[in-house]
This record gives C-alpha cells, sequence and structure tokens, in this order.
C-alpha cells in the first residue's frame, strides 16, 4: 500500500510525494491483523517527518535565498544536517549560499537556515525535560519508601 503525502501551499515542495510502500507479504492479512501496526506507524510518522522537514527547510530556503537589492544568491554547496525529533532522526541537506556584494561587504557563504535549524526539536527537548523530571520523582519516592522500610526495622 503506497502512502503519499500533498502539500498544497508549501512552494517548491507543492505538490504529492511518495512517503512510504506498506507491504505485509503475499498471503494476504491473517484474522485481527486490522490496521497499521506500532511499528509501521512509527516507520510512517518518520518518514512523514523526513518530508515535512524538508518542505519547511526548502520554503525557508527559498525565503531567505534572495538578497534586499533582488539578487538571487548562488548556493556554494550542501551540508548534511542531523536533526532529533519527536518521530525519529531527520537528516536534512541544508545549502550554504554565498552573500551578495551590493553593500560593499566581501563575499562570504552564509547558510540560510541558521537561526531555525537545531540539533533538536523543541518538543522533544520538553518531552526529555519532562521525563527526567518524572524520572527523578520516582526515584525520590523509591528513597522514601526504602528509608520507610529501614525506618520499619530499626522500631521492630
Ligand atoms: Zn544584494
Amino acid at each position: 500500500m503506497l502512502v503519499s503525502v500533498e502539500f498544497a501551499d508549501a512552494g517548491t515542495k507543492s505538490g504529492t510525494h511518495r512517503v512510504l510502500i506498506i507491504g505485509r507479504g503475499s498471503e494476504g492479512p491473517a484474522p485481527g491483523d486490522i490496521g497499521l501496526s506500532l511499528e509501521e506507524a512509527k516507520t510512517l510518522m518518520s518518514a512523514i517527518q523526513d518530508e515535512f522537514v524538508s518542505a519547511q527547510a526548502a520554503e525557508i530556503v527559498e525565503a531567505r535565498r534572495r538578497c534586499s537589492c533582488g539578487e538571487k544568491l548562488a548556493i556554494k554547496d550542501w551540508k548534511l544536517r542531523r536533526i532529533h525529533t519527536t518521530f525519529g532522526r531527520v537528516y536534512l541537506p541544508s545549502p550554504r549560499v554565498m552573500s551578495c556584494t551590493c553593500n560593499s561587504s566581501r563575499r562570504r557563504a552564509i547558510s540560510p537556515l541558521k537561526g531555525w535549524l537545531t540539533r533538536s526539536t523543541n518538543e522533544l527537548r520538553f518531552l526529555a525535560a519532562k521525563l527526567a523530571s518524572q524520572h527523578s520523582v520516582v526515584r525520590s519516592n523509591c528513597a522514601n519508601t526504602q528509608e520507610l522500610g529501614h525506618l520499619n526495622e530499626s522500631m521492630t
């Protein structure tokens, strides 16, 4: 089964993108084999995330690739960037463009995605902090329970 996503308003990335083919062999589904499995859903979300991040980046690059004088900035090279997201790692080709010399500054390579790209998403950092605090509470409760156990032992 082919899964595609369609971006209607994503600039150069608008259109239909093939995301994933989900197949379960030639025998057909077994009784109770209904819908997506957890693994298939994870793979699908990861594939959609790849397309989504790529479309977001393309929009930003397109908007920032034009100098205020109207000159379209040439791409110098590409670097592969790794981003940790809630739905898995995304590898994004990130361009560097040559700056314009219209304001008599020296030509240099700049990244249109600078300021937007981070090593991990805000949501992932938030979830990691939340899980860490919950883990801390559980550890604290365990320590308190142990202390009560010692207290009970010493009282008997
Ligand atoms: Zn310029």
